[in-house]
């Protein structure tokens, strides 16, 4: 096997889906403690205490305790390399997430146990289904009482509409929990509670009939799991590999991150299962990992991550080959060459320079305008990559500046807002308004924070008459000439300069689509 070959098949590239409060920042600070990427995983959110995870990035997001960015990390892990991207948990940012989603190779899956498959887990599993993601289970908080395991499978078989293959099986939960059985290992591993913040030293016990698991977990717990064991292991799949990698069926694993318990044996899962870097789609066929030329696609924007650098920065998911430092890369959006010698790696928010980098890697990208989200890099070929999408904001507001002299400053500000995928701008043809429209509310509020902290100017906003957005397009030209004359009123060019419709009332649409049989209304647009 050649070095890029090697390289490539010990990545891993994997992303959390959760409810929020389901353990998803807590499970990422116990699996960089693994990686040594952090020398103890600090309380995230524990505000009193000052500290924070290291991928929560800006002030907006220590204030309000949530994540509001995606950031990467990347860790070894035993004799693999993992890419960890961190994806905002609250639904106001759920574009950002589903774009995430098209970057990685695999996702984990957490699910609170005491509450079971929550709303947004729900609809991250259909985003993963899109590609038939393959899926890891991690059960947590087993340090509270739970809802019975067996239920709790059969929920996530009934309504996410995969099937479960438990790998560890929890001997009790709460101020009982004992620790998991591994199936596949045939042992036990005993949980000590306080002790989350380091990697512990653990008792093992060898074998189910071991009579050790008797005294250690005491004679009647022990005769109990066993039986209950006994009927899991004849009502439950087994692992298979094929079935996973094919997003049909889930390792299950049990434990609890705030205990530090259970998360290496998903990790151990993770990088035996969990698949390589694989190929992705072009608009002139599939480009897979292990071709030996670079490829890539951005799928992230952020401005500003460092307030002292004021820079922007683009994520690039490498699809194949190797970057090297001071590479010539194709930008084929606009069919220039580029040579990049400032590409960065993120270790939790810790930049570094990078020598190389393989495929199933995320390196960034300086931005000085240039790169848009979707946009490609490739080694001279003209393709592009598909499938990451843009969607029809359902929420909008019209933005003025107090100090009206300021215009200039507020619509760089916001074209480079949208951009970066943080919310999507649309100016009407008839006038010079700005309207600011977002998928989720709270993304209003840090569209104002970033242009006054980023930009300098103040914004404040007004109502305006949308209701709703819609993409146009025609492959007739003359068609689109005379709606673009008649419809002219409605019609806004987006932050990159796409027409779009913008319409007072749902009623106003319908009408809009009798009336211009010839016209495309599209709610999401792939970039
Ligand atoms: P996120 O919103 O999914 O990122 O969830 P967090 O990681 O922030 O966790 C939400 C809350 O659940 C926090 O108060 C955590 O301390 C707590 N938590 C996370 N994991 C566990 C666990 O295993 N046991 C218990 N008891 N609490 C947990």
């Amino acid at each position: 096997m050649s070095t890029v070959q090697q390289e490539i098949s010990r990545r891993r590239t994997f992303a959390i889906i959760s409810h929020p409060d389901a353990g998803k920042t807590t499970i990422t600070e116990k699996v960089l403690l693994y990686g040594n990427a952090l020398q103890t995983a600090g309380t995230v959110k524990g505000k009193k205490s000052g500290q924070h995870a290291k991928s929560d990035w800006m002030e907006m997001e220590k204030e309000r305790g949530i994540s509001v960015t995606t950031s990467v990390m990347q860790f070894p892990y035993a004799d693999n390399l993992v890419n960890l991207l961190d994806t905002p948990g609250h639904e106001d940012f759920s574009e950002d997430t589903y774009r995430t989603l098209t970057a990685v190779d695999s996702c984990l899956m957490v699910i609170d146990a005491a509450k079971g498959v929550e709303d947004r887990t729900r609809k991250l599993m259909e985003v993963t289904r899109l590609r038939d993601t393959p899926i890891i289970t991690f059960m947590n908080k087993l340090d509270r009482d739970i809802r019975d395991p067996m239920e709790l499978l059969d929920e996530v078989e009934t309504e996410l509409n995969i099937a479960c293959a438990p790998v560890t099986w929890p001997i009790g939960c709460g101020k009982q929990f004992k620790g998991v059985y591994h199936i596949h290992r045939d042992e036990t591993i005993l949980y000590q509670s306080g002790q989350g913040h380091t990697i512990q030293d653990v008792r093992i016990i060898k074998g189910l009939d071991n009579p050790e698991l008797d005294e250690a977990v005491g004679n009647g717990l022990a005769a109990e799991f066993r039986d209950e064991l006994e009927l899991v292991m004849g009502a439950s799949n087994e692992f298979d590999q094929e079935l996973f990698l094919a997003g049909e069926i889930t390792p299950v694993f049990f434990g609890t991150a705030l205990g530090n318990f259970g998360v290496d044996h998903m990790l151990d899962g993770l990088v035996a299962w969990a698949p390589e870097p694989q190929g992705r789609e072009t608009d002139s066929g599939a480009v897979e990992a292990t071709d030996p030329k670079f490829s890539g696609f951005v799928f992230k924007i952020q401005a500003n991550m460092d307030p002292k650098h004021r820079d922007r920065i683009a994520f690039c998911r490498i699809v194949s080959g190797k970057y090297e430092k001071g590479m010539k890369m194709r930008h084929t959006r606009i069919g220039k060459d580029v040579r990049i010698s400032d590409a960065l790696t993120f270790l939790a928010g810790d930049r570094a320079l990078l020598e190389e980098a393989y495929a199933g890697d995320i390196i960034g990208l300086h931005n000085h305008g240039s790169i848009r989200i979707g946009d490609t890099f490739s080694s001279g070929e003209d393709y592009r990559f598909t499938g990451i999408p843009n969607f029809a904001p359902e929420l909008f507001k019209r933005i003025r500046l107090k100090d009206p002299l300021k215009q200039k400053q507020l619509q760089k500000g916001l074209i480079q807002l949208s951009e970066e995928g943080a919310v999507q701008v649309f100016r009407p043809l008839i006038n010079n308004d700005l309207i600011v429209g977002a998928v989720g509310v709270l993304q209003f509020d840090v569209v104002v924070a970033r242009l006054k902290a980023e930009y300098n100017v103040d914004a404040i906003y007004e109502h305006v008459s949308v209701a709703t957005a819609r993409w146009v397009y025609s492959k007739d030209a003359k068609k689109l000439d005379e709606f673009q004359r008649k419809a002219e009123q409605n019609l806004a060019l987006d932050g990159g300069d796409n027409l779009t419709y913008i319409a007072p009332t749902m009623v106003n649409l319908q009408l809009a689509q009798e009336r211009y049989p010839d016209i495309e209304f599209t709610t999401t647009r792939e970039h």
